[in-house]
This record gives C-alpha cells, sequence and structure tokens, in this order.
C-alpha cells in the first residue's frame, strides 16, 4: 500500500470532521438553550412577583370597597341619629344625651373607616405603580427573550445547512481512503479529542508539538508505513 498517499489525505478528513463536530457542538447548545436559561428565568420569577402583586392589589381593592360601604351605612345611621335628634320629638335629658352619645360614637367610626379607605387608595396606587413597573420589566424579557430564541433558530438552520454540505464532502473524502487507515484515523481520533491525523511541521508532532525522532522522520518520509506519534499517539501525515 502507498501509506504516504493514504495518510496524506487525512489532512482533508480532519479538517472536515473539525468542523462538523464544531458545528454539532454549537446547535447542540443552541438547542438546550443554555444560552437563554438565565433570561428565561427571570422572566418566570417576575410574572410569579406579578401573580402575588395583583392578588394582593385584588384583595386591598376589595376591603377598601367594603370599608366604603361600611362608611356610607354609618353616614346613614348618624344622619337617622342627627334628625331625630333635631326633630323636636325627643325631649328627655337623658334621652338627648343618649343620642349624642351615639352621634359621637358612629362620627368615631365614620373617621376609621376614612382612614382606612385612604390608606387603601395609597396603598393601592403603589401596588399598581409596582404592577405597572413589573409589567414593563417582563414585556422587555419576553421581547429579547423571543428575539435571541428567533436568533438561534435562524443560527441552527444555517449550520443544518453548512452540516448538509459537509457530511456528503466528508463521506466522499472518507470513501477515497483505503479501509485500514482510515478505520485506525476514527479509532484514534474517537479517543483523543476529536484529533486523529497530525501534519508533521518543523520536525514536530503538528498536534502535540514534541519533536520527533530522526528515524521517524526518516521512515515518514520513504513512506514506509502507518506511523504514530509517540507521545499522543496520532498518525503523522508528512508536511514536507
Ligand atoms: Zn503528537
Amino acid at each position: 500500500m502507498d501509506w504516504k498517499a493514504e495518510v496524506g489525505k487525512l489532512p482533508d478528513i480532519q479538517a472536515c470532521d473539525r468542523e462538523i463536530d464544531r458545528l454539532r457542538a454549537e446547535r447542540r447548545d443552541l438547542a438546550a438553550g443554555g444560552a437563554l436559561a438565565e433570561l428565561t428565568k427571570r422572566a418566570a420569577d417576575i410574572e410569579a412577583r406579578l401573580l402575588r402583586l395583583r392578588v394582593e392589589r385584588e384583595a386591598v381593592v376589595r376591603q377598601q370597597r367594603l370599608d366604603d360601604l361600611a362608611r356610607q351605612s354609618e353616614e346613614a345611621e348618624k344622619k337617622r341619629l342627627t334628625d331625630t335628634l333635631y326633630s323636636g320629638t325627643v325631649r328627655s335629658p337623658r334621652d338627648l344625651e343618649g343620642l349624642q352619645k351615639n352621634i359621637a360614637g358612629s362620627d368615631e367610626r365614620i373617621g376609621a373607616l376614612e382612614t382606612r379607605v385612604l390608606e387603601a387608595m395609597e396603598r393601592d396606587e403603589a401596588l399598581t405603580g409596582r404592577i405597572a413597573e413589573m409589567e414593563r420589566a417582563l414585556a422587555r424579557d419576553k421581547a429579547e427573550l423571543s428575539e435571541r430564541r428567533g436568533q438561534a433558530r435562524a443560527r441552527i438552520a444555517e449550520i443544518d445547512a453548512a452540516l448538509s454540505g459537509l457530511e456528503p464532502r466528508r463521506q466522499g473524502l472518507a470513501e477515497a481512503v483505503a479501509g485500514p487507515v482510515l478505520r485506525e484515523y476514527e479509532r484514534i481520533r474517537s479517543r483523543a479529542a476529536g484529533i486523529g491525523a497530525a501534519v508533521v511541521a518543523g520536525g514536530s508532532c503538528g498536534a502535540c508539538g514534541v519533536a520527533l525522532p530522526p528515524l521517524v522522520l526518516s521512515r515518514l518520509a520513504r513512506g514506509e508505513a502507518l506511523l504514530t506519534c509517540e507521545h499522543c499517539g496520532r498518525i503523522l501525515v508528512g508536511g514536507g
């Protein structure tokens, strides 16, 4: 077998394989969506907090409505007592005193209810402001997520197009290499970080950089056999 010629075909295959590996790894990362995990989590957190704030605001609004209704009925009661007081029908000082006491009590309750309604209005306003702010933040995050997902999809489509050209090209190159050389290349590649062949440059292994013994270099020049780097195990390709 012309070892030199067969081994000389490996760098092209190696270049193809590196590119295919790189694209497949990038595609896996994009499909897994790891780069968007932080943003996705942030949006989910905001959504959960928004939900709690909306529930809290609904309770505030509901209580405010109830307090306001209670205030209105208290106002009606006060009016009824006041009308009775000035109607001239109650004459006994004790009854008049009792009426005035009840009116004072009614006033106190109205005041307390008014304070509660005002406090609830302030709370409602604060909550409404925070909800609006968080809705804007959520809208921004969702827009960014959707844009970045779109970019990822576009990049995956690009990668698929590149792979659909590279894979048949790689297959064509591999078919042109003698079986034993290709099998050895595949075997080494699978256990050596995806690199099965190393072009020799300046008397050193192109993969690990170790200086090769003169004997290896001369055997390589003669193309006597399939030679591998003693240090990293890659198939050595004569680089001239
Ligand atoms: Zn090496």
